[in-house]
C-alpha cells in the first residue's frame, strides 16, 4: 500500500495523527526534503528506508513505490503542507492507477493555514472579505490566462500567493493593475510558517518586493493580500445574541 501524506506546513507536531501512524508504520518513506521538515523521520520505525524526492524524476520516485509494493513493502509518499496544494500528486496516482498500484490519501495541514496563524489572523471577515483566492505568479509553471494574477486581484477579496516569493516586483504591478488594491492595501510575507524559524513581515502591496529584498526572503514564504489584515470588520452573526439558528434562541 502506498500512502500519500500531508507533513503539515512545517512544525513536526503538526502532521495529523493519522498521517504520524502511518509513518510509523511506513517500510519506505519517500519525503519532499526540499520542503518537509526532516524532524518528521522522528515518527519512523527501525529499518525503514528513507529517499529524498528533491533530487528524484518522477519515474524514479514510481520505481521506488513499484520496487516496494512487490517486496509486500508499505510506502509513505510525504508531501508538504496538504498535497492537493501545488503537490503535484494527480501525475503519479494516475501512473498508480496504470500500474494497479493501491494508494490512499491523508491530508495535512496546508501551508496558508499556518500562514494564518503566524499572523493571528482571520481571512474570512465579515464585510471584510468572505472568499480566499489560493494562487501563485506564473513562473516556469505557467498560469491558465483566466487566472492571471491581475484579474484574480480584480476581486479585491483575501489573497494568498503561493511560489512567487522571487517574482514580488511583478506581482505588485498585477497586484495593482487588477484596479482595486492600491499600494496601501495591506500585505503580509510569511516566512517558514510554523517553523522553528518563522518570521512575519507585516506590509503593503506596494511595498512586497521591497520587504522581501531587504530581508533576503526569497523562497519558502507565503504572500497574504487584503484587509482582512487590518480592517474594520462586523462581528460575526453566529455568536451574535440577537441572532436565532439552528442551535441557538435569539436572546433578547
Ligand atoms: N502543498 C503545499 C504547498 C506546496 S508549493 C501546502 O499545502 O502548503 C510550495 C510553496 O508553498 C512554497 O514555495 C511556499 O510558497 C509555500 N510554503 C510551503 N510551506 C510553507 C511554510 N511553512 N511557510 C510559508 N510558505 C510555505
Amino acid at each position: 500500500m502506498i500512502h500519500f501524506i500531508g507533513a503539515g506546513p512545517g512544525g513536526a507536531d503538526l502532521i495529523t495523527v493519522r498521517g504520524a501512524r502511518l509513518l510509523g508504520e511506513a517500510d519506505c518513506i519517500i519525503y519532499a526534503g526540499s520542503l518537509v521538515n526532516p524532524d518528521l523521520l522522528q515518527y519512523k520505525k527501525d529499518g525503514c528506508v528513507v529517499c529524498d524526492s528533491a533530487s528524484m524524476t518522477l519515474e524514479e520516485v514510481l520505481a521506488v513505490m513499484e520496487a516496494e509494493e512487490h517486496a509486500g513493502h508499505t510506502t509513505v509518499r510525504l508531501h508538504t503542507g496538504d498535497p492537493c496544494l501545488y503537490g503535484a500528486i494527480r501525475e503519479q496516482m494516475d501512473r498508480l492507477d496504470k500500474l494497479g498500484l493501491p494508494y490512499d490519501d491523508t491530508p495535512g495541514v496546508s501551508s496558508f493555514c499556518g500562514a494564518a496563524a503566524a499572523l493571528r489572523a482571520e481571512y474570512t471577515l465579515p464585510e471584510v472579505s468572505q472568499s480566499v483566492i489560493i494562487t501563485r505568479m506564473a513562473g516556469r509553471t505557467g498560469v491558465p490566462e483566466g487566472e492571471a494574477l491581475r484579474r484574480m486581484a480584480s476581486h479585491g477579496c483575501t489573497m494568498v500567493l503561493f511560489l512567487s516569493t522571487g517574482l514580488l516586483r511583478e506581482a505588485q504591478e498585477e497586484l495593482l493593475a487588477g484596479g482595486v488594491y492600491t499600494a496601501d492595501t495591506p500585505a503580509a510575507i510569511v516566512y517558514k510558517a510554523t517553523w522553528p524559524d518563522e518570521r512575519v513581515f507585516r506590509c503593503t502591496v506596494g511595498t512586497l518586493a521591497q520587504t522581501a529584498r531587504e530581508n533576503n526572503i526569497t523562497k519558502t514564504a507565503l504572500i497574504t493580500i487584503g484587509g482582512f489584515l487590518s480592517a474594520p470588520y462586523e462581528r460575526s452573526k453566529l455568536y451574535d445574541p440577537t441572532f436565532a439558528h439552528g442551535c441557538r434562541e435569539a436572546r433578547p
